[in-house]
């Protein structure tokens, strides 16, 4: 069975290849998790507009993204992804 996770805007369940890992790096802030490899919690959202200004927009952005960022952070790294 493939994995699947939940992304933290639209909260539909999809399969990694499909979605963007976000996870903090050293010095906390939110970077793209591109080989989907590093050994560290992650949030996934979905590759799309959509889910990345939803998520920008949500009140309770740091309820959603459960790992440990720099305030603003990862605002910055959506802003980037939405552009
Ligand atoms: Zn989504």
């Amino acid at each position: 069975m493939i994995k699947q996770r939940t992304c933290v805007a639209c909260r539909t369940k999809n399969t990694k290849d499909n979605l963007l890992r976000i996870v903090a790096d050293e010095n906390g802030n939110a970077v793209l998790d591109e080989t989907q490899k590093m050994n560290t919690r992650a949030i996934y959202i979905c590759n799309n507009k959509n889910c990345i200004n939803r998520l920008l927009k949500a009140k309770d952005i740091t309820k959603c993204v459960k790992i440990k960022v720099k305030q603003g952070s990862i605002q910055e790294l959506l802003r980037n992804l939405g552009e």
